[in-house]
């Protein structure tokens, strides 16, 4: 691990200048934040998320601040199917011919219920949004992070999804395959001096997902999301290089 502490990694303005990275989960929350924040430290962002209206506000903040232009995906992630994917990885390899960056962010909670008590159809939602979808999504992808100098693969975690939790359900138990899939495409891609694969626990954070999990919680206590992106600008960036393999906290 190096010896940045990627909480506090202040990133060079131009740190992702040239960088071609595709966001999940784009449109609020945290994706909307770190995809912002990467447009402004020079990369250009694609916004895939579900709801179009989200993603086309992001684009025009993103177009308005006069970094450089993203692109928009909009995607079911829970319908998405092998031809979806398909044409995405094509339509950036016609515009860019690479992949320098992929944040699977995009993520469902689910319910909060005993393991007793929960239902069977949101069980496999929560683990295709959150565990199936990365992997094929990245799957689909090798080709053109493998074309990359530089490429950086991102899955987030959670706290529970490094030590369970009651009534976390599907969300916790997927969140512990993320991890999986993380460290096992890490040592695949070892050999590949110019991949990395990490994983990021974004920690606490003021998203509409936060607030559905602590419905009494006092959102004033905890971060927004533009508080946390030092980290994903960390692992997305040039100054991780060497860093594969780790599951890094973002607080
Ligand atoms: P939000 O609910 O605010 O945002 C989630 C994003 O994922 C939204 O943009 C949403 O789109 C998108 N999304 C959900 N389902 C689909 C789908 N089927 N297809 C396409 N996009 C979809 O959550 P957060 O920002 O809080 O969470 C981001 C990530 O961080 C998640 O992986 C979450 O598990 C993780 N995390 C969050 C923590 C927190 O405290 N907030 C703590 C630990 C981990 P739309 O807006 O259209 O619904």
């Amino acid at each position: 691990m190096s010896k940045v502490d990627p909480r506090t990694y202040a990133a060079p303005e131009n740190a992702l200048a040239d960088r071609v990275i595709l966001v999940t989960g784009a449109g609020d929350g945290i994706g909307r934040a770190v995809a912002m924040a990467c447009a402004q430290h020079g990369a250009s962002v694609g916004l895939l998320g579900r709801t179009l209206t989200k993603l086309e506000s992001v684009y025009d903040e993103i177009v308005a601040a006069g970094w450089p232009r993203p692109s928009i995906a909009q995607m079911n992630l829970l319908k998405a199917q092998g031809p979806d994917y398909f044409q995405l990885a094509k339509s950036i390899e016609k515009e860019f011919g690479r992949l320098d960056g992929l944040l699977h962010n995009a993520g469902l909670l689910g319910q909060m219920s005993p393991i007793e008590q929960y239902d069977v159809g949101t069980w496999t939602e929560v683990m295709h949004v959150n565990l199936t979808v990365p992997f094929v999504l990245t799957q689909v992808m090798l080709p053109l992070l493998k074309e990359s100098a530089d490429a950086s693969v991102v899955f987030t975690s959670s706290g529970v999804g490094r030590q369970g939790r009651a009534y976390w359900g599907a969300y916790a138990v997927s969140k512990f395959g993320v991890e999986g899939l993380s460290q096992v495409l890490a040592d695949e891609t070892d050999q590949y001096p110019n991949l990395r694969v990490n994983c990021i626990n974004p920690g606490r954070t003021r998203t509409s997902m936060r607030a559905a999990a602590y419905p009494g919680e006092d959102p004033g206590i905890l971060k927004a999301p533009e508080e946390i992106v030092a980290a994903y600008l960390y692992l997305l960036g040039p100054d991780s290089k060497d860093v594969t393999g780790q599951s890094v906290d973002a607080q």
